[in-house]
């Protein structure tokens, strides 16, 4: 059974209305790195602990290995606010991916020793794009232990096999984006849109990861899903034990 996570981008109406996430597992995000380093993460978590709420991954602000000070910069806030915090979701930025590969060899023992996991997200249908890890197949190309593939659903094109992007991906996947999306948007609600995830979400019943729900404004449907899919999960776990 996999661990159900809500996304939630952190900002002040998110701290205004933190009751209604209560007593869920989380991956907060980070978007702008200047409001990251500046944010008063000492109240937030202090709010996310009186609401009951777990997080358990960090979605970072937009800061890749390009940025050396600034990458180095960022884990080292994420390990002094949220020590317990074992991986993060990051996009790959826009560079050569030898470079890359020249960054992560050469900082190998500093990186290993935040003794966080990097799960680099997949940007595959984006037309103009020339990020490091382009698309999920690359994760492959990479030779890091600790780099895993956020994959996420909304950023494949519609008509994507995206069970079978799974099952070929398993052995490096970190934790999936959860969301459907039409030809015009994406991260819609998983049972609106022009993915059919049902096979999608069948699939996951089984897979022992992060599977995270990332909706772009709607909570409501965002919870109800939560606490659908809670139950789905927790059900087939019942029946595999008997
Ligand atoms: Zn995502």
């Amino acid at each position: 059974m996999p661990e159900l996570l809500i996304s939630k981008f952190v900002d002040k109406p998110f701290e205004e209305n933190i009751s209604f996430f209560k007593s869920t597992l989380m991956q907060i995000g980070f978007f702008n790195p200047h409001v990251f380093f500046n944010y008063n993460h000492k109240d937030l978590v202090q709010k996310i602990n009186d609401n009951d709420i777990k997080i358990k991954s960090i979605h970072a602000p937009t800061i890749d290995i390009f940025q050396e000070h600034d990458f180095f910069g960022m884990l080292d806030k994420i390990k002094e606010e949220y020590p317990k915090i074992d991986n993060i979701t990051i996009h790959p930025g826009s560079g050569n991916p030898l470079k890359a590969f020249k960054f992560f060899e050469r900082f190998e023992d500093k990186i290993d020793s935040y003794e966080i996991s990097f799960l680099y997200e997949n940007f595959d249908s984006s037309k103009k794009n020339k990020r490091w890890l382009p698309r999920a197949r690359n994760i492959y190309s990479v030779p890091i232990k600790n780099i895993f593939l956020t994959y996420d659903t909304s950023h494949v094109k519609i008509g994507t096999d995206i069970v079978s992007d799974l099952k070929e991906f398993y052995p490096r996947l970190g934790m999936i984006h959860l969301s459907n999306k039409s030809r015009r948007v994406n991260h819609l609600p998983i049972y609106e849109g022009e993915h059919d995830l049902s096979k999608v979400v069948n699939y996951l019943q089984n897979y022992p990861g992060f599977v995270t729900l990332e909706y772009h404004n709607r909570d409501d449907t965002l919870m109800q899903d939560y606490s659908d899919l809670l139950t789905l999960f927790k059900n087939r776990g019942v029946n595999n034990s008997n």
